[in-house]
């Protein structure tokens, strides 16, 4: 073959090399042409009696779609209503991939915004976006954030009982299992206590006929159960509580010092969001950690306790907040202030949003811990994917999106309602209400 035979071979070359180029180019955006909204729908199903909701996208490209978390137990109904009624008037025909744009429009479209109700539909919408980004990009959505900063999320678990010996043998469980964080609760005799589980037998003498609950009796009982935990369990135990903001802001003060010698991992919601002003006050009287915020809906809510640096841990409800777009925010604003993530995590929180909880807990250097509630085998059958526990640490499923498939038949065959028993029963899912022995009415 001479030099003139070559360099003829070269030039036909070219224009192929040429063409392989711009395949390669076009490869590169091939599968990410802009999806067009097709529908929003609502999945409504309780399987174990708690009401999770979730919306669903689908796309104008075959096959793409997503789902998002739009969990509100007690007000479920009025969730499906402003995701239907609403939302979807709103949002079909616009692109699935602009979510921040999709977020803003939604959130400023119904001018008076902030609410749980409106929020959670938000949320539901937001999720399914970032499911579908992932589903398009063939990433999970921990990718799509910038990849991990850990390989798992470290949790803890709800021990429980109504006596302390029990609440000490559900923490030894939790342990058994490699959880090296727990959160205590325990019953307080003939009262409502918040998070220990079981019914009150006999009530204490009150001034009316329901549940009853005296701050100064839950504070006593509780000072004692640290007083046990520390005696029986290993010091390497992190230990957490919840007051869910049933006392008033002095005795926080006074409780929040009282409990700095067990050296707790958190302090949770010793102040409610109507006494955030007391926060300032708290900070400086003493160093036991803070969490706060699972009842906020509102950046007035969360800024300035994060930028204030008064609190230890924020514990936003994902879904409460409008999704993972606002509390991928909330992250970063908690980083640069030295304010660790705790995302609110209990069962009354769809797997989808647990996956967008584990999501933020793997790209968030400034994750703290992660609160974590068991999928019984049936949320997993309707749910197929949820993220994995081992040892006390949730993984991420690898799957693109959030990697759940929901089995909408089998999640139709659990309507809301189904299995609620009591108040949840009488009251749609919703709560009832809680009353000192006089009759006042206690935050829940
Ligand atoms: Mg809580």
């Amino acid at each position: 073959m001479n030099r003139r035979h070559l360099l003829g071979l070269a030039a036909a070359a070219l224009p192929a090399r040429h063409l392989a180029a711009q395949e390669r180019a076009a490869r590169a955006v091939r599968g990410m042409p802009s999806p067009k909204i097709k529908d929003v729908s609502f999945i409504a199903t309780a399987p174990g009696g708690l009401r999770l909701g979730v919306v669903k996208i689908t796309t104008d490209q075959d096959g793409l779609y997503g789902y998002g978390c739009a969990t509100y137990t007690q007000r479920a109904d009025l969730v499906v209503e402003a995701v239907n009624r609403y939302l979807k008037p709103f949002l079909v025909g616009k692109p699935a991939d602009r979510i921040d744009d999709t977020w803003q429009a939604c959130y400023n479209s119904s001018y008076w915004r902030n609410g749980p109700v409106l929020n959670n539909a938000i949320s539901g919408v937001d999720q399914a976006l970032w499911d579908i980004k992932g589903r398009q990009a063939g990433m999970p959505v921990y990718q799509l954030l910038g990849g991990k900063l850990r390989e798992a999320a470290d949790c803890y678990g709800h021990a429980s009982g109504g006596e302390i010996p029990e609440v000490i043998d559900s923490v030894r469980k939790y342990m058994a299992q490699g959880f090296r964080h727990v959160r205590v609760q325990v019953g307080i005799p003939g009262m409502a206590a918040y998070g220990s589980g079981g019914a009150v037998d006999t009530k204490v003498q009150a001034l009316h006929t329901g549940p009853v609950y005296e701050p100064a009796v839950y504070i006593r009982r509780t000072l004692k159960l640290f007083e046990a935990c520390r005696k029986e369990l290993p010091e390497d135990l992190e230990l957490c509580h919840d007051v869910h903001e049933r006392i008033s802001p002095t005795q926080a003060l006074q409780m929040a010092r009282d409990v700095e010698k067990f050296k707790l991992f958190f302090f949770e919601d010793p102040l409610s969001p109507e006494d955030l002003a007391w926060f300032r006050i708290m900070r400086q009287q003493t160093s036991t950690p803070i969490a706060m915020g699972e009842l906020f809906n509102s950046p007035h809510e969360w800024s300035p306790l994060i930028a204030e640096r008064l609190i230890d841990f924020i514990r936003v409800h994902v879904s409460q907040a409008g999704g993972l777009t606002p509390c991928r925010k909330i992250a970063i604003l908690g980083e640069h202030f030295g304010v660790k993530t705790a995302w609110h995590g209990p069962g009354d929180v769809s797997p989808i949003g647990h996956a967008a909880n584990v999501a933020l807990d793997l790209t968030s250097y400034n994750f703290g811990i992660q609160e974590y509630s068991a999928f019984s085998e049936r949320l997993q059958e309707i749910f197929v994917g949820c993220p994995e526990m081992k040892n006390g640490y949730l993984y991420a499923n690898e799957k693109p999106g959030w990697g759940i498939e929901v089995n909408e038949e089998l999640a139709k065959k659990f309507p809301y309602g189904q299995n609620e028993r009591g108040e949840r029963g009488r009251y749609n899912g919703g709560w009832g209400e809680v009353r000192r022995r006089d009759g006042t009415i206690i935050k829940q």
